[in-house]
């Protein structure tokens, strides 16, 4: 069985605050995106988790064996799966690739294995695995506040292109929250006029509400990050954001010419461009 994995991309990202238990208190818009990475899916009587890329685990450390592990404790399953992992969604990068193999990962046991669980089930297994992967269990366009884990669909969004453009270097997600200081946050994003914006299907409004204030750490940090972003505005996108905390930076876009035309014209600053859609 092969399934696609697909990437997020962050509309919005607030952190409201950090609370007791040590997690940040956030608020962000997520958007699924085509692009994907391919996960393959064969009968084996072991455990086998197999992924070329050279920044990604094989074996134990990969999420997708954390994710089997898990389901199998869950349901009390005791079988093997061989899995391969083709990756195209550049990796620490912001867009949820490990997340999203995760999330496939349950989607495709509970298929497999027919295990008869429901979104919500699937959705709180994923919740164990990390903050953004119950997301992917539905994906779409939604809503997520608490750690990230509190989900609300919101209407399909309206058709934009995406230019996604990523900087020759990985982020780490927690170095970065580790660096936020939430009391210089001066402009935090305005989730309410974004979700109108969707709800309204009104494309402008989408591109002049992006807001993520992980920037903050990561554009200060990495100048590149910064110019990719404004090259991305000044080539004509109708809006630019940095997608969760980096590095990779997205131009939204009503037409595909102009998306091509951008990611064309970016050159040596990004090592990997990416022109795709809203799912
Ligand atoms: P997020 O937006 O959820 O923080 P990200 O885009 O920043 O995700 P990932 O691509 O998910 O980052 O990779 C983060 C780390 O997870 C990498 O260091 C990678 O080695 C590790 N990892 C473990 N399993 C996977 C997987 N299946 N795919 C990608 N990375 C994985």
């Amino acid at each position: 069985m092969k399934l696609k994995s697909r990437a997020k991309i962050n509309l919005t990202l607030d952190v409201l605050y950090k609370r007791e238990d040590g997690y940040h208190e956030v608020k962000m818009i997520m958007q699924e995106i085509e692009l994907a990475d391919n996960i393959y899916f064969r009968k084996c009587d072991q455990l086998k988790v197999n992924c070329l890329h050279p920044f990604v685990p094989n074996g134990s450390s990969n999420l997708v064996y954390k994710a089997v592990e898990l389901v199998k404790r869950k349901t009390g399953v005791n079988k093997g799966i061989s899995i391969e992992i083709e990756k195209k969604i550049p990796v620490a990068a912001g867009l949820g690739g490990g997340s999203s193999n995760a999330a496939t990962t349950i989607l495709g046991l509970n298929k497999l294995w027919n295990l008869g669980l429901n979104v919500k089930q699937m959705e709180s297994i994923a919740g164990e695995l990390g903050a953004d992967v119950p997301f992917f269990i539905q994906g779409g366009t939604q809503l997520a506040t608490g750690t990230g884990k509190d989900l609300t669909i919101i209407n399909k969004a309206p058709a934009l292109w995406v230019v996604l453009a990523k900087p020759n270097l990985g982020v780490s997600t927690k170095e970065v929250y580790q660096n936020l200081s939430i009391g210089n946050i001066s402009n935090h994003p305005d989730t309410s006029n974004m979700l109108n914006a969707i709800r309204q299907q009104d494309k402008k409004g989408i591109c002049t509400y992006l807001g993520n204030v992980l920037e903050l750490v990561t554009l200060h940090r990495y100048s590149n990050v910064k110019i990719l972003k404004n090259k991305i505005c000044e080539m004509g996108a109708n809006g630019a954001l940095m997608s969760g905390s980096g590095p990779t930076v997205f131009g939204l876009c009503e037409e595909y010419e102009k998306a091509i035309q951008i990611a064309k014209g970016l050159g040596p600053l990004s090592e990997e461009v990416f022109v795709t859609k809203f799912v």
